[in-house]
């Protein structure tokens, strides 16, 4: 998890990217989108970039690093944008583990999710569903939120709150589309002041 240079920006709709290899499904795009304007009550901006990320790609790994994915989101994030995520069909890695579904900084401006292992192929709603839970788990490292074992979320359903660690796509499945309750009152506290009292609780995560 990387801190970002400077104070994290607040106000701005969120742009949402898509910056993978192959063609844009545009339906998942705005379930995600959707889904994350609900969840964090902000709009977001379906954005066309104007190119793609370079120089994230690992020869070795044949992966892409998700840091390098991340500073090239800071790089080109619109001046107007509060937070961006990007979304991406290509397989993500930081150093110390295999893969990453996601990753995100915390407190700070910049997300990406990669559907390259959580895609189900014959399923659309169901890849859009998981992308979706993946992208309100990262956007909420950026808005302060960490790792949470809650096991019920804001809607009073018996499932892990969508901030849960998802080593897994079973543990993705499995796991709430939404914030607990807990979390939601941090993400309340953080709109409001910046920042919050959370922060010695940061740990890695994906
Ligand atoms: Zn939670
Ligand atoms: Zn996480």
């Amino acid at each position: 998890m990387e801190r970002p240079d400077g104070q994290a920006r607040l106000p701005g709709p969120i742009a949402l990217w898509w910056i993978g290899e192959a063609a844009v499904d545009g339906d998942v795009v705005k379930t995600v989108a959707e889904r994350v304007a609900r969840e964090f009550a902000r709009e977001v901006a379906v954005q066309t970039p104007i190119e793609r990320p370079a120089g994230t790609l690992d020869a070795k790994r044949r992966q892409h690093s998700s840091r390098e994915m991340l500073k090239w989101l800071v790089a080109h994030a619109p001046a107007d944008a509060s937070r961006v995520l990007g979304l991406t069909d290509v397989d993500l890695f930081i150093p110390v583990l295999t893969f990453v579904f996601g990753e995100a900084q915390l407190e700070g401006v910049a997300a990406v999710v990669s559907a390259a292992r959580l895609a189900a192929p014959a399923d659309r709603r169901l890849t859009a569903a998981r992308l979706a839970r993946e992208a309100v788990h990262e956007l909420g490292h950026t808005f302060g939120l960490v790792h949470c074992d809650a096991l019920e979320d804001e809607d009073g359903r018996a499932a892990p709150c969508v901030m849960a660690r998802s080593p897994s796509v079973r543990a993705v499945d499995a796991k709430s589309a939404r914030l607990c309750p807990g979390c939601r009152a941090r993400y309340v506290t953080f709109q409001q002041d910046g920042s919050h009292v959370y922060r010695e609780h940061e740990n890695p995560h994906r």
